[in-house]
């Protein structure tokens, strides 16, 4: 790949403290660059190319192709198609714009405004993905519905204030905790208690959440480069991993959503006879 020759590329001793967070990766750091040379950088061979492809494909790819999947007409409540819609999208676009432009010659201060935005995409997964999930499962409860409704989004902003202002991968993993918690229970509920959904739907949510689980621990132990440092500097490292995992969990998310909202059409609540 190479439509143009890229600029003379860094080792990690040389590249700015703020981007030297990964000390496996011992090559391939792009030079402190405008925005028009981040933008460039989509164009030749360098250690974050991978990050940015394997998150802005999937991104076209769920923007133009998920609306024909998704029951925008048959679904009384258009809001949970939206907000749907919209939980997948988010994630790979902060990602995107995270990895392009994080060796902005603005230094520090921009990269941190980056990772915040970075971060930020992933709140919002968590937080949009799951209010389907929640209203539907308590469908048949209005009052707790609200409720668990507002409660999750409270949570959800101070998971989105936690993972924004982080300053390790642990605390940005911990940030996460609450509103998975809370998911486990509504899983629990819909199989031991009075929760309702799909009986295909449950399995899928649950493989969507330990895909993101694990991408994000696989991110934290810096794993296969640990073992090999220097041999995936460009391609197969953690970050990548996780990244795959990332947009399979999404996938996930998706298949489980579609089979609740066809699920939704044909249920009726027992107390509404
Ligand atoms: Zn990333």
């Amino acid at each position: 790949m190479g439509l143009y020759k890229g600029p003379r590329l860094l080792d990690f001793a040389k590249t700015p403290l703020h981007l030297q967070f990964n000390r496996y990766v011992l090559t391939g750091y792009r030079p402190v660059s405008s925005a028009h040379e981040c933008l460039g950088s989509l164009f030749y061979v360098h250690n974050e190319l991978g990050n940015i492809y394997t998150h802005g494909i999937p991104f076209f790819l769920f923007l133009v192709l998920m609306p024909f999947s998704i029951p925008w007409t048959e679904v009384d409540n258009i809001w949970i198609c939206l907000v749907h819609y919209l939980a997948c999208l988010c994630p790979t676009v902060g990602s995107v714009v995270y990895h392009v432009f994080m060796n902005h010659v603005g230094g520090e201060h921009v990269y941190d405004t980056l990772l915040s935005l970075d971060m930020f995409g992933v709140c919002l997964v968590n937080t949009l993905g799951a209010l389907p999930i929640i209203y539907i499962t308590l469908l048949c409860y209005p009052i707790i519905q609200q409720a668990a409704l507002l409660t999750y989004i409270l949570l959800s902003a101070y998971g989105i204030y936690c993972a924004t202002t982080a300053r390790t991968n642990v605390l940005r993993l911990q940030a996460f905790i609450w509103q998975g918690l809370f998911r486990f229970s509504l899983f629990l509920f819909r199989v031991y208690g009075s929760g309702v959904g799909s009986p295909h739907s449950l399995r899928l949510f649950v493989i969507m959440d330990s895909l993101a689980v694990l991408g994000g621990l696989v991110n934290v132990i810096q794993i296969p480069e640990r073992f090999s440092p220097g041999l995936f500097d460009n391609w197969g490292n953690s970050h990548q991993i996780m990244h795959v995992m990332v947009v399979c969990s999404i996938i996930y998310l998706h298949w489980g959503t579609l089979e609740d909202l066809a699920w939704i059409k044909t249920f009726q609540c027992p107390n509404e006879g």
